[in-house]
């Protein structure tokens, strides 16, 4: 059995972790929370970290936090996770969607501007599988525009563009550290910002909004979106390894590309842009319109080997919930369909050995020459 996704915990997680229970620190009050936070934020390179639950939850206090109310537009990608996308209609925002780069996969920032309008109060990017979004248009048009910026960067610990981390861009950026992701605290996010208050109102909107006078007298809704001293124990010792699972991640998706090149009617996960070389938080394929089987096929045929694989993303403008509420009826964007539909991703966490990559790259051959 080859799981889609293996997680590494082999460092200094153990011994954290029963520190927090030697100590009796369990709760969010424990120590090692603000030390996450001071050590991941000083890691990204923004002055402000505040740990949560997920990064989910960092999406909602992000939109909420830098003040995402009704009808107010976001522009996105449709190619995403729905995090993002539910975190705006939840605060009765309107997300305003553009299509997919047919190479990186991300937002194609060339259609960003033709969507603003006098609604328009943030771009909120989401990098997605590896690569970053193409930051330099988008920086440029939030400046000229007035426009916020709310970075997405779940999928992206250690990613850089242009030599600058992913996460450092946004007014507010989020991570999360799903099991999936290359830091892991089992369930968890964080929020980043250089705004003080924005990091203030993070931390209200994270605890219930709790006021320091009156704790049980409440002026707005929060959440309780706390993270626990025993999930940022497991990301102090995942931390320590950063550069490792970044280097890694990276020879993951090099032996992939190695072991599939040449394959005919497949679209691999591209290696280097301009401004980004490849993190593959995820190894995807998508099989193009000549390929020989397709990718629910494979996906089917993989499974039966007992090798784990997921689809891609399914696009926001193509989500029921969300036709039901009357968004984006009629809308087509053709490039993120053809990757919801014919995209898939292979076993890429970090604890996959060179020989399960090799395996995984041979049966997907065998299954595509049959
Ligand atoms: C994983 C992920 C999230 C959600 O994080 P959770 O911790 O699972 O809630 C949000 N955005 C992107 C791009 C993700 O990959």
């Amino acid at each position: 059995m080859i799981p889609v996704n293996t997680p590494k915990l082999d460092g200094n997680e153990e011994k954290y972790l029963l520190e927090c229970i030697r100590t009796g620190w369990i709760s969010s009050e424990g120590p090692f929370v603000s030390r996450f936070e001071k050590e991941f934020s000083a890691y990204i390179g923004k002055k402000y970290g505040i740990a949560v639950a997920n990064g989910s939850g960092a999406l909602d206090i992000a939109v909420k936090s830098i003040g995402i109310t009704s009808g107010d537009e976001v522009i996105m990608p449709t190619f995403t996770i729905i995090s993002p996308a539910q975190s705006v209609v939840r605060q009765g925002g309107i997300p305003v969607l553009v299509d997919s780069d047919p190479d990186t996969w991300n937002m194609d920032v060339s259609q960003i501007e033709q969507k603003i309008t006098v609604k328009t109060k943030a771009i909120l990017v989401v990098h997605i599988y590896g690569l970053p979004v193409d930051m330099r248009p988008v920086i440029d048009i939030a400046l000229r525009y007035n426009l916020k910026i709310i970075e997405d960067a779940a999928e992206m610990h250690g990613q850089t563009y242009n030599g600058e981390k992913c996460g450092s861009f946004g007014d507010i950026s989020i991570f999360s550290f799903y099991p999936n992701k290359h830091v892991t605290t089992g369930e968890g996010g964080m929020l980043l910002t250089d705004d003080h208050f924005l990091a203030e109102r993070c931390r209200e909107y994270r605890n219930l909004c709790f006021q320091p006078k009156r704790r049980f007298m409440h002026e707005d809704l929060g959440w309780n979106y706390r993270m626990t001293n025993l999930q940022a124990a497991l990301g102090i010792a995942q931390l320590e390894r950063i550069d490792w699972a970044v280097k890694r991640k990276r020879e993951i998706g090099s032996l992939y590309n190695k072991y599939l090149s040449g394959i005919r009617g497949y679209q691999l996960s591209l290696q280097t842009t301009d401004y980004a070389e490849n993190i593959y938080w995820v190894y995807g394929v998508i099989s193009e319109e000549d390929a020989p089987i397709s990718a629910q096929e494979i996906q089917k045929k993989l499974a039966e080997k007992k090798i784990g694989t997921r689809p891609f993303f399914w696009c926001m403008h193509e989500q029921p919930v969300f036709n039901k509420m009357g968004l984006f009826l009629n809308e087509h964007y053709p490039v993120a369909e053809h990757m919801a539909r014919n995209g898939f991703y292979l076993p890429s966490g970090l604890g996959i050995t060179d020989d399960e990559i090799k395996l995984v790259s041979e049966e997907l051959r065998k299954t595509v020459n049959h």
